[in-house]
């Protein structure tokens, strides 16, 4: 069982489409290429969606090649590898970026959008809405959005991991784009990208970036359901089956089930007496990042020899603390694999507990395998 924070165990319709290859200038194809972006322009209350064929950081720097001119004064928060990630991206593109720098484990918040706003008066903002690193969100990310918003600034986000476990909408809230990965929340397989864009957002025709990174291109080609290269066939066909469940579950009923799975776990080695990364404010929905100390080792094999994946920290944090990722298909009978099999191997007392909304709707249930 895959409990890492992308990818995830997807149903099995949708693993099934994955194998499918088929011919990228067909009707078929182009049908479903539309069907693919109309949904994920509902998800994400936005103007556009392209459907690029590669993971999330295609997605990020699709975003920020074609929406940041070279020169361009960048507000860029991070709060780990991901936010960090964003700015490489930032100085690549040559934008002049300041670096709001907080410490692994925090978000941003309207206080830290007033003083970066005020000391370099930019043209953009950067943010990770879900910090998959360390396991944060920013939760009021609708009000911290209509902040910025105010000062006319363009508003980029990382929601790789955040679509699809907390709310996001483009068009209503004032971002101008944003992006997520099949890999992660919508349950798909690995592969293809989305770059979500506002009505308010200007998409350029560019020359001066490279061309699978130019948004115009793919939106261009979008227009007659097609894609400028040799997409990623099978990935997109599955995620389109992904995203016909994700809107006949409703994406506001999935939020609620990661929420829930997230609040079962999270009490659980609260309880255990683990310290989690993280104030309670800014916990996100998707990932858990706990500190296991000397313990991480022996508990990423153990659960492995029971078939349970997790995954490490980042970076200075691998050698002491774990990530949960619990996207995509999690539910009441999922946690409770993790949690009686982490209890059995570390020697805690454990019992069951079972919440309504961490529940798959009926439909699903016959998608999974455990
Ligand atoms: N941004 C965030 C927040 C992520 O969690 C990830 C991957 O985990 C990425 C970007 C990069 O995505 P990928 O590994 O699919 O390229």
């Amino acid at each position: 069982m895959l409990l890492i924070p992308g990818p995830v165990e997807v149903p099995h319709s949708v693993m099934k489409r994955a194998s499918e290859i088929g011919n990228h200038r067909s009707n078929e194809f182009r049908e479903a290429v539309y069907q693919l972006e109309s949904l994920m322009k509902e998800f994400f209350d936005s103007d556009r969606v392209a459907i690029l064929s590669g993971s999330g950081t295609l997605a990020v720097e699709t975003m920020i090649f074609s929406m940041v001119e070279p020169n361009e004064k960048v507000v860029s928060f991070t709060y780990g590898e991901f936010g960090n990630r964003m700015i490489d991206s930032l100085k690549r593109r040559k934008a002049k970026v300041y670096v709001v720098d907080k410490p692994f484990g925090e978000t941003v918040t309207i206080n830290d959008v007033d003083t970066a706003l005020d000391k370099y008066s930019p043209s953009t903002v950067t943010l990770v809405h879900n910090e998959t690193s360390t396991g944060v969100a920013i939760r009021n990310l609708r009000d911290l959005v209509g902040h910025i918003r105010k000062k006319g600034v363009k508003i980029l986000v990382d929601s790789v991991s955040g679509f699809a476990g907390h709310e996001i909408r483009l068009n209503e809230w004032g971002i101008d784009a944003a992006v997520t990965g099949s890999q992660k929340a919508l349950a798909s397989v690995p592969g293809i990208s989305f770059v979500a864009v506002s009505k308010k957002a200007e998409v350029k025709q560019r020359d001066d970036i490279p061309v699978y990174t130019d948004l115009s291109n793919y939106l261009r080609f979008q227009d007659r359901g097609e894609n400028p290269f040799t997409p990623a066939v099978g990935p997109l066909f599955a995620s389109l089956r992904a995203a016909e469940i994700l809107k006949d579950e409703g994406i506001e009923n999935r939020i609620r089930r990661h929420e829930a799975c997230m609040k079962i776990t999270r009490s659980q080695f609260k309880s255990w007496g683990y310290k989690l990364i993280g104030d309670e404010e800014d916990f996100s929905n998707t990932v858990l990042a706990v500190e296991t100390g000397n313990f991480t080792d022996e508990i990423i094999s153990k659960l492995k020899e029971r078939n349970i994946e997790i995954a490490r920290g980042m970076r200075n944090m691998a050698r002491n603390t774990v990530r949960l990722g619990l996207m995509g298909m999690v539910n009441n009978d999922m946690i409770d694999v993790l949690l009686s099999s982490w209890a059995e191997i570390a020697g805690l007392k454990y019992e069951k507990v079972h919440d309504i909304y961490c529940e798959l709707p009926e439909f699903l249930k016959s998608e999974i395998s455990w």
